[in-house]
């Protein structure tokens, strides 16, 4: 699956990588990025394992401004 994040509607609050820390990683003062293993050419796409779908989905609903989707 591809996971994107609008990061620059991101208020970095860790939720995401706090749920979903395979998928999902925050460095000290930058927005969310995916993480180096699923990460495509820019850091805010990823294509990601099905197998993680259940967490990604939680990152997803645990995100409070519904800036991470699922292609
Ligand atoms: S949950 Fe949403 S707002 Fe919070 S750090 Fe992750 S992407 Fe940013």
């Amino acid at each position: 699956m591809k996971v994107l994040i609008k990061q620059e509607e991101c208020i970095i609050c860790g939720n995401c990588s706090s749920t979903c820390p395979d998928v999902f990683i925050l460095e000290p003062g930058e927005s969310s990025k995916i993480t180096k293993k699923y990460r495509g050419k820019i850091d805010s796409e990823g294509e990601v394992d099905n197998g993680l779908i259940d967490c990604v989905k939680s990152a997803v609903d645990s995100c409070p401004v519904s800036i991470i989707s699922i292609e």
